[in-house]
């Protein structure tokens, strides 16, 4: 069951990812490489909107999409911008730990609650809103559903390279996921 991969040298990234963006991105943030300068965005990152996380990275080095659970599905629009105008080449989706896009039903009636008591929306509104959005931002659990991501992405852009990390928020740091 676990599919995580640590990686605390460069000899952990495995072979695919050597020498591209996604192997850059594991050196800067877990191993600390120092950061280059670049003029020009290397990759995309697809990351949760989650506050708990902070990637080391150099300045200009990626575009980022923050969405819950890291869900691309409703960004499409924005990932073809950073691949046909942006040039990148690779994409990195990151998962996380303790991701509150898992068992959205166990929160219904405090995100219902919620809306109603800090925005001023009215139950039914609430309700209704609940009802009909939570089953498309459900994610079920952080490391299927960004494996599965994963492979939607490389069907829909098959030049793209796209690689699948989660991040550990007990640790902040980065791990690959084994595929099979
Ligand atoms: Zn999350």
């Amino acid at each position: 069951m676990n599919r995580l991969i640590a990686v605390s040298s460069s000899e952990d990234i495995f072979p695919e990812y050597q020498n591209t963006p996604v192997g850059l991105l594991l050196e800067y943030h877990n191993l600390n490489r120092s950061l280059d300068s670049y003029t020009k965005a290397q990759l995309l990152i697809g990351m949760c909107m989650d506050n708990r996380k902070h990637l080391r990275i150099p300045d200009n080095f990626a575009f980022i999409i923050r969405a819950g659970g890291a869900n691309l599905r409703y960004s499409e629009f924005k990932v073809s911008y950073a691949i046909a105008i942006g040039e990148v080449k690779s994409i990195v989706l990151i998962g996380h730990t303790q991701c509150g896009m898992v068992n959205l039903v166990a929160r219904r009636d405090q995100f219902i609650q919620g809306l109603v008591d800090q925005a001023g929306w009215s139950q039914d509104l609430a309700e209704e809103h609940f009802i009909h959005f939570a089953p498309l931002f459900e994610i079920g659990n952080e490391v299927d559903f960004v494996l599965s991501e994963a492979k939607r992405l490389r069907l829909r852009y098959p030049k793209i390279q796209v690689a699948p990390l989660l991040y550990q928020v007990e640790d902040n740091l980065l791990y690959l996921l084994k595929e099979s």
